[in-house]
């Protein structure tokens, strides 16, 4: 019985993988990026964790590419990140994190066990009201709420 349910659910795993890799290889070449082993490893396992610093990433990704370096890893970053393909979260009194870029969304920091949430769609209304009273023309927004999560209280 156990055995039967090991095997059901490893091809699904496997489909679903490969669907996010073929999305993945797309968004490279409509960014005119080459297609690499290393740049789908980076978005594979960054979508994968969610949200990750650059150190757990590398830690990560060395077990795979032994021998890429750091530098490497932050290059590519860098051409990820400059393709939109990738976005930096800035998260209050934490490192940066990298998550694969969605729509614009709240994130839920907790401080206790440091997990990292999205939360909903940030509501345009808001910023529209800013934009409004403040004379800015708004080109990038991103709101973290700190707090407990349900886990932690
Ligand atoms: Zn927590
Ligand atoms: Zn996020």
């Amino acid at each position: 019985m156990k055995k039967l349910f090991f095997f059901a659910i490893i091809p699904i795993k496997y489909e679903k993988e490969t669907a996010i890799m073929k999305n993945f290889e797309e968004r490279l070449r409509a960014n005119n990026l080459k297609t690499t082993h290393q740049r789908l490893a980076i978005l594979t396992e960054i979508d994968r964790a969610g949200h990750i610093d650059i150190d757990s990433l590398f830690k990560l990704i060395t077990k795979s590419f032994p021998t890429m370096a750091l530098g490497t890893l932050y290059r590519n970053i860098t051409d990820l990140k400059n393709r939109l393909i990738l976005s930096e979260v800035k998260v209050p009194l934490k490192k940066n994190v990298y998550e694969v870029t969605k729509e614009d969304h709240i994130h839920l920091v907790c401080q206790s066990c440091g997990k990292i949430e999205d939360f909903e769609p940030i509501k345009s209304v808001v910023f529209d009201e800013i934009a409004d009273k403040s004379g800015y023309a708004i080109k990038a927004t991103q709101v973290s709420i700190t707090g407990v999560c349900q886990g932690c209280r």
